[in-house]
């Protein structure tokens, strides 16, 4: 068992926040900044940087790199936050002992070791579980990271691709039930703004380029309606571009992807797309190690309340993709997540100190997506929650913010005034 102890002798409960990226960064430094010196916080992670995922479209039908553009190390600001990292591999957790089985990842061949915690904070988003997809590795493309990012950018910008049919989509996501409040509905992909921004992307990218038009390009989606969680107006508004204003197919209750081929996608329920490109997002499968915990729902997401904590061992929380409340997987959610999470911990170390803050969780879709030719579409709302803020618009000044809000997001290190909430709710909403 940790056995540090403050100032006044008293014992420094062992914070331990898992996964370092969106979600886990940022609650890191969070609950540092909240509940200050009354916690030792260790984070883990496989990896000693944070990918900055949504903005891999762009840099890749910009032909950039994006090892060299969305890397951010980490280390320096937690080192700062006098937070401990540890690179490893979280192989287990180990619920009642409150010990995780981790095995270090610098090198091959380690040896496993068990951390304890006090605080257990997991933010392991899931597997993208491509490998689920037969076909994919053969014929798929996606760009969910910097690999398969370069792998897209390869296959357009050194002549691979002849100007032939594009399908971009998604597969069936699979998502708990156990323990959701009813204004969580079943979802049937997991996150269907990065098709819409890959469609209006790549679009730009081949006139310009004078590959192709939009007409190249055909949308499919798992669910009645693509990207159903901005809100069924704002859908139809963006069908209404898309299908009639700018000619790109559009088919939806696909089912499932049941295989990809060289020239085309097939679906579960029969239909099928003919496709040069095939560009797949997948179904955002939990680690196995989460699955069957008594902590999981029937797919290993973590059941929380809207406080964050599991309802039978308060000591657990979750943030971001791995949480079972995060639907759609979205970075704005689990950053919200992130700060609830951090009050939560000072107030029980008895340092919070804007209690009024103290709030529970209440979705709300954030999203900017890219367009191409330097514009970017914004999406703000609560419409899919029930709410009633429905906001969706396009130009120039939100591809400023979306690049805006990385820099932000690297300049702060993952500590970001909220998500570009405050910016976006000047300017945008
Ligand atoms: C193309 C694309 C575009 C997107 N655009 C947006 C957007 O515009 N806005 C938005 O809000 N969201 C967007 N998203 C979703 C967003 O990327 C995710 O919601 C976000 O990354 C989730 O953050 P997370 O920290 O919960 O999980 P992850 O980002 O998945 O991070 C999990 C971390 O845990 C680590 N890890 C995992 N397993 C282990 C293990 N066993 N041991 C040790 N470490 C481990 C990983 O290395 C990683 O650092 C987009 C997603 C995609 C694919």
């Amino acid at each position: 068992m940790a056995d540090n102890v403050n100032q006044n002798g008293k014992y420094k409960p062992h914070v331990l926040v898992l996964g370092s990226n969106f979600g886990g960064l940022t609650a890191a430094r969070l609950i540092r900044e909240e509940a200050k010196e009354t916690v030792d916080i260790t984070v883990i992670d496989r990896k000693p940087y944070l990918l900055f995922v949504p903005n891999i479209p762009l840099e890749v039908f910009g032909n950039h790199d994006p090892v060299s553009k969305l890397h951010m190390p980490f280390y320096q600001f937690l080192k700062e936050d006098k937070t401990n990292f540890l690179q490893a591999e979280v192989k287990g957790i180990d619920i009642e002992s409150k010990y995780v089985d981790i095995v270090p990842t610098e090198r091959s061949g380690s040896a496993p070791e068990k951390v304890y915690y006090d605080y257990l904070v997991i933010a392991l988003g899931t597997r993208l579980d491509y490998a689920a997809i037969p076909g994919f590795g053969e014929y798929g493309h996606t760009v969910s990271d910097s690999y398969y990012g370069n792998k897209l950018r390869r296959f357009l910008f050194e002549g691979h691709y002849k100007g032939g049919p594009i399908a971009v989509g998604s597969a069936r996501f699979k998502m708990g039930k156990r323990g959701n409040p009813e204004w969580l509905h079943d979802m049937k992909a997991a996150c269907e703004g990065p098709p819409l921004e890959i469609s209006l992307g790549l679009s730009s990218l081949l006139e310009e380029r004078k590959w192709g038009t939009s007409k190249n390009i055909t949308l499919f989606t798992p669910g009645e309606y693509i990207a159903e969680d901005a809100g069924i107006p704002i859908v139809k508004e963006f069908l209404h571009m898309a299908k009639d204003q700018m000619g790109m197919g559009y088919i939806n209750n696909v089912g499932d992807v049941k295989q990809i081929y060289k020239d085309g996608i097939e679906f579960t329920n029969g239909a099928s797309v003919e496709a040069e490109l095939k560009i797949v997002l997948p179904n955002w499968n939990p680690h196995e190690f989460m699955k069957g915990l008594p902590i999981s729902d029937e797919e290993g997401f973590v059941v929380t309340d809207l406080f964050m904590r599991n309802p039978e061992h308060p000591e657990i929380m979750a943030v971001g993709d791995a949480s079972a409340l995060a639907a759609p997987k979205l970075g704005g959610l689990g950053d919200m997540q992130a700060r609830i999470v951090a009050r939560q911990i000072a107030k029980d170390m008895g340092v919070l100190k804007h209690p009024e803050e103290d709030k529970p969780f209440k979705p709300v879709i954030m999203c900017f997506g890219d367009m191409g030719n330097r514009k970017a579409f914004y999406i703000h709302s609560d419409l899919f929650f029930g709410g009633k803020t429905g906001i969706m618009k396009m130009g120039h000044m939100y591809y400023a913010m979306k690049m805006g809000f990385k820099e932000m997001y690297y300049q702060t290190g993952g500590k970001p005034p909220g998500w570009g909430i405050k910016l976006t709710e000047v300017m945008g909403g």
